[in-house]
């Protein structure tokens, strides 16, 4: 444990708030509440505070939310499932997708370009779903404002989710998905699900 001097509850906490920080970690993860440490001086209410909601796919968490209706769940995060707050959601069933669904694509660009209205998705059977997927953009991005994440943990490659890559004609292109492009526009933190190594968390003493 040590002090964390750049994270949303400083000025509110005097400067300094304490959490459980890892190796190389850029944010740090506040535990729940019944995990912070005893007698640190916080109230019912600000140990509530203190936790940091985490937006993830749900698909990353063993939901059978994906296209084939399958999942991929990441043992990683499984195992941080008891210490941190998740949000688990899939855009493209918010958006209205059926599961199983026909995997869509990008074309004419990334997701970006999607928002901006200069690219499209277009599943297998050259059918439009670029209003379902723009959909569930705006309704996991409500959502993670709602639950005051600022912290999202999206599944790579997807053309939701996907942060650094997507799939695209059988091939991996650099470019954000759909909602993680959304979700950074409206400054949530996105993370890849590649790059979730640093953001374990160490064991806690005493428990
Ligand atoms: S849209 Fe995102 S959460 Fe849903 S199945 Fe695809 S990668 Fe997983």
């Amino acid at each position: 444990m040590r002090w964390h001097t750049r994270l949303p509850f400083t000025a509110k906490h005097g400067g300094q708030v304490k959490c459980y920080p890892t190796k190389n970690c850029r944010v740090g993860f506040y535990t729940r509440p019944d995990a912070l440490p005893k007698g640190e001086g916080f109230s019912p209410i600000q140990r509530i505070e203190l936790m940091k909601m985490i937006l993830v796919s749900a698909c990353l968490l063993g939901v059978k939310c994906r296209y084939d209706g399958e999942s991929r769940p990441d043992e990683r995060l499984l195992e941080m499932a008891s210490e941190v707050v998740f949000i688990p959601l899939c855009p493209e069933q918010l958006g209205g997708l059926s599961t199983p669904r026909i995997p869509a694509r990008i074309v004419g660009g990334n997701g970006e370009d999607v928002l901006n209205n200069l690219a499209k998705v277009i599943d297998s059977s050259d059918r439009d779903v670029t209003g379902q997927f723009i959909n569930g953009a705006k309704e996991a991005t409500r959502i993670a404002k709602l639950m005051r994440a600022s912290v999202a943990i999206m599944k790579e490659k997807s053309p939701s989710c996907g942060v650094r890559f997507i799939r695209k004609n059988d091939s991996t292109v650099e470019g954000m998905g759909v909602t993680s492009a959304l979700l950074m526009r409206e400054g949530i933190q996105v993370i890849s699900s590649d790059e979730i190594n640093c953001y374990r968390l160490k064991p806690m003493a005493g428990r």
